[in-house]
C-alpha cells in the first residue's frame, strides 16, 4: 500500500474556472447588479393611473445581485476559489 504524501507536487490549474478561482456571475454578467424584475429596470411601478416608485428596487431600476452578493463573481466550487487542484 502506497501512502506517500504529495504535497509539494505542482498543482494543476482548475479546469473548471481555468485557474482563476471564480466565474463571472451568470446572473449579473459580472456587474454586481441585476435589472429589477418588478419594474423591468424603469424604477417605477405602473399603477394604471399613476406611476409610483418601485418598492423592490427603490427607484434604482436594479437590485444587488443575490447570486454573487453584488461581487460580480462566483467562487468556483470545484477548487474552492484557489484556482488550483
Ligand atoms: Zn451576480
Ligand atoms: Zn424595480
Ligand atoms: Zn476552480
Amino acid at each position: 500500500m502506497s501512502c506517500k504524501i504529495e504535497e509539494n507536487i505542482y498543482k494543476e490549474n482548475c479546469k473548471s474556472c481555468k485557474g482563476k478561482g471564480y466565474f463571472q456571475c451568470f446572473a449579473c454578467s459580472g456587474c454586481g447588479s441585476i435589472r429589477c424584475s418588478n419594474c423591468f429596470g424603469t424604477g417605477m411601478e405602473d399603477d394604471s393611473y399613476k406611476k409610483t416608485m418601485c418598492n423592490n428596487c427603490f427607484g434604482r431600476g436594479s437590485i444587488d445581485c443575490y447570486i454573487c452578493k453584488s461581487e460580480g463573481k462566483e467562487i468556483c466550487k470545484v477548487c474552492s476559489g484557489h484556482g488550483k487542484l
